[in-house]
């Protein structure tokens, strides 16, 4: 199955600061004194099965550990690299803008790190903005197939665009400050809005205002949905049509009949429901059902450190648990060319590379 990992493939659900290296994480842990490492060392290299609960305690963690400007610029720097070193040409990642006052740090600077890391990036070319009509040259278009074999020195390159997160602890004024400052990043390759963070915590009525505003300013937005057994709230975000959800595991009937007739994409974290122990087996996922009722699904890792994953081993559980093939993965992967939320430029140039793949590969 190297094809999960040769054939490329679209990141849409992936958390900035969950996707950081297990080996990044345990070297800010040796900063701590000997006591709190001892502690956070037991939490962090417990992989398996760690309850939802559990991994929002981790991310607290986690966040006590990165959250200054150059650490969040080197995960930025090593996450993008780790994508696409596995063939991920598209990747959107998510993050949710973090203020501290004690190192001079406002959610316009986190950001600010978030895109040096992105500069900083130099195993790839990134384009990780939108282009003005005098930069287009800016970057190589994606390498053809056929140019990859010829010339070895050609150079992979990614696609990047970032989705700020409203958290939900936030209140409404925090949430509309996130969604003010993805209006004047939006320049610097800024596309969307995602709603994160605990699910069992805050009310949809808190996040809605700031989720219109980011709707009627042009952003885009997509939802965590479903990850808890909360009927009123799936229906109310169901109702407000977002472009994208996340997760949709605890989906009743009627949740599914309207998600079906709005024929909203969904991001499916399969590593990430089972671990967190929110889905009980591979065999017993969403995903299936919904993949033979061809609703539109995009493959997606959530949090490929935390969860210990890849995309590409996201695409080889599903091709190994439901026996698609090549081809049927090949076209998993293309459709979500359809779901992004670059611009129109980005979605051609992407469906223009697949289709020059989907000849070399004589699919
Ligand atoms: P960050 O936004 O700090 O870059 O990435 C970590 C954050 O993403 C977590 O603190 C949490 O708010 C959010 N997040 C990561 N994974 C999940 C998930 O599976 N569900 C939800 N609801 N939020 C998540």
């Amino acid at each position: 199955m190297e094809w999960c990992f040769s054939m490329p493939k679209l990141e849409l659900h992936a958390h900035l600061n969950g996707s950081i290296r297990n080996s990044t994480l345990l070297e800010l842990a040796t900063a701590l004194d000997e006591k709190d490492f001892s502690e956070v060392e037991h939490v962090i290299l417990k992989y398996d099965d760690r309850s939802l609960k559990e991994v929002f305690k981790l991310f607290d963690l986690i966040h006590i550990l990165t959250t200054d400007h150059d650490t969040v610029t080197r995960i930025t720097k090593e996450v993008v690299e780790d994508f696409a070193s596995e063939n991920v040409v598209y990747l959107e990642l998510r993050t949710t803008p973090k203020r501290n006052d004690s190192i001079g740090m406002s959610k316009r600077s986190y950001i600010e790190a978030v895109l040096k890391g992105l500069r900083s990036v130099n195993s790839v070319d990134v384009d990780f903005a939108p282009h003005s009509e005098d930069s287009k040259t800016f970057l190589n278009p994606l390498p053809s197939t056929t140019e990859d074999k010829c010339n070895r020195d050609s150079r992979k390159k990614i696609f990047v665009r970032l989705l700020l997160s409203i958290d939900r602890r936030e209140t409404t004024e925090a949430a509309m400050e996130t969604v003010k400052l993805a209006l004047e990043m939006r320049q610097y390759g800024v596309v969307g809005i995602d709603l994160s963070g605990n699910p069992s915590i805050g009310e949809w009525i808190t996040y809605l205002p700031a989720l219109k505003f980011a709707r009627e300013q042009g952003l885009h937005v997509t939802l965590h949905c479903g990850e808890v057994r909360n009927p009123k709230e799936i229906h109310n975000m169901l109702d407000f049509h977002p472009e994208r959800i996340g997760h949709a595991i605890f989906f009743e009937e009627e949740h599914w009949r309207k998600l079906k007739s709005s024929n909203i994409p969904v991001e499916i974290c399969l590593t990430s429901n089972i671990r967190t122990l929110s889905v009980p087996s591979v065999d017993a996922h969403h995903f299936v059902d919904w993949y033979n009722a061809k609703h539109p699904l995009v493959l997606c890792t959530d949090d490929s450190g935390v969860f210990s994953t890849s995309l590409s081993n996201e695409y080889k559980i599903v091709a190994m648990s439901f026996g698609l093939g090549r081809k049927e993965m090949f076209e998993l992967s293309r459709n979500a060319v359809e779901f992004i939320f670059a611009d129109n430029g980005v979605k051609e140039d992407l469906r223009t590379y697949f289709n020059s793949v989907a000849k070399n590969m004589e699919l």
